[in-house]
């Protein structure tokens, strides 16, 4: 009999009924150290005081009205987002997956308001995630997506990551935008080098394609940069962003310049909950404690001390690790053995961590994790490493 919850996940066997920073508490009292951070969405850990008042005094006040109104809490998240980055104007929706639908709509939109309404082509590349919405899994494009659910949206070119020459034959007079990950969070953390976000962009400015990042994982100061195309000193055109800027309440945003923008004129999108009082008043918490430089700094300077004992831990076990991967605490164990048995024996531990595509066990823990979490996170995942190396097949 098919369960009252639609079986659509593999879960782990562990139930959390309370959080605090990085720390998890199961319903039989064991604590777990969190990795996860509920996949880079609680950026600033679990019941962060901060947000618990956010979320409670405008919980008290209101809820909910609908876009039929103005939404102060909407605007003055919109105004610290344009304030902080290359964008002229944000629409705040409830998820990456709706972002990915609004960049695409917005990026057609712009054409066919150009005249050149056969400009629909989006290119993207190998091992990205969008979303899973009926665009995200055309854009992604990977069988384990999209089978069973053809027709997909047409429209969509994938390209081998780092294939230059496919790159520049790909775009072409129908060619609306390009869209990537400036670091591969599913795809197993694959940071795109910051030359080859500056070629894409060069491109762009070149053809007119309208360039497109998915910062839905890797912004909102997983980097150590508010946003990780910074560090290749470009702005894209359009962004989506989620994950992080609700801190674990479900937001999202699409970022765009005026110009990428200037398609989306009234009743040509909307959503019902998206930017409601609640998620704003959130978000904007989130956002204050993120884009200040001090913050962006000790993610960088923890980033750089834990990246460093982890490639420590990486050396002890040559059989069981190739290499560390990624950027601030967004960092991936390229493995040896199954990453999944590494996931497991860092679970055993009571460490959790998130399994990628490639073999890759992802570290995304809050981004106000502590030292001496991150010293512990170390030894755990040492002692994982030692218990995978006496199981495996030598
Ligand atoms: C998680 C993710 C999405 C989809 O976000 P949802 O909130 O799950 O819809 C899109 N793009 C990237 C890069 C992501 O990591």
């Amino acid at each position: 009999m098919i369960p009252s919850v639609l079986p659509t996940y593999n879960r782990t066997p562990l139930t959390f009924v309370k959080g605090d920073g990085a720390w998890l508490t199961e319903a039989d009292g064991r604590r777990f150290l969190d990795l996860t951070a509920g996949i880079a969405v609680n950026a600033l850990g679990h019941a962060h005081p901060a947000l618990v008042k956010a979320l409670t005094d405008q919980a008290q006040a209101l809820w909910h009205t609908s876009n039929l109104y103005r939404i102060p809490q909407q605007e003055a998240l919109a105004d610290a987002l344009v304030g902080a980055t290359f964008a002229d104007t944000v629409f705040f929706t409830n998820s990456g997956t709706e972002s990915c639908e609004l960049a695409v709509k917005m990026a057609r939109k712009y054409w066919f308001d150009k005249g050149q309404p056969d400009r629909t082509d989006i290119i993207t590349f190998d091992g990205s995630f969008h979303g899973r919405s009926a665009a995200g899994i055309a854009a992604a494009g990977s069988e384990k997506m999209t089978k069973g659910f053809a027709p997909l949206l047409p429209g969509f070119t994938h390209l081998a990551w780092g294939d230059h020459d496919a790159l520049h034959a790909a775009v072409t007079t129908t060619t609306a935008a390009i869209l990537i990950e400036p670091v591969q969070g599913e795809g197993g953390i694959r940071p795109l080098p910051d030359a080859c976000l500056k070629g894409l962009r060069a491109l762009c400015d070149e053809t007119g394609a309208l360039l497109i990042l998915d910062e839905v994982q890797c912004g909102m100061g997983r980097t150590g940069r508010l946003f990780a195309h910074e560090f290749a000193g470009i702005t894209p055109d359009i962004m989506m962003v989620a994950k992080g800027i609700g801190g674990g309440f479900p937001l999202g945003a699409v970022l765009a310049t005026e110009n990428a923008a200037s398609g989306m004129t009234a009743g040509t999108h909307g959503s019902t909950y998206g930017g409601n009082p609640l998620g704003c008043a959130v978000g904007l918490e989130v956002m204050r404690h993120i884009v200040d430089p001090a913050f962006l700094a000790e993610v960088t300077r923890k980033s750089a001390a834990f990246r460093q004992s982890i490639e420590g831990v990486v050396g002890q076990h040559p059989d069981v690790f190739d290499h560390v991967r990624g950027t601030g605490l967004m960092l991936g164990l390229k493995c040896k053995v199954p990453a999944g048995d590494v996931v497991a024996a860092a679970t055993a531990q009571n460490l959790l961590t998130v399994p990628a595509a490639d073999n890759v066990v992802r570290l995304l823990p809050p981004l106000t994790i502590t030292d001496s979490d991150l010293a512990e996170a170390t030894e755990r995942l040492h002692a994982a490493a030692t218990a995978v190396a006496a199981h495996e097949p030598a």
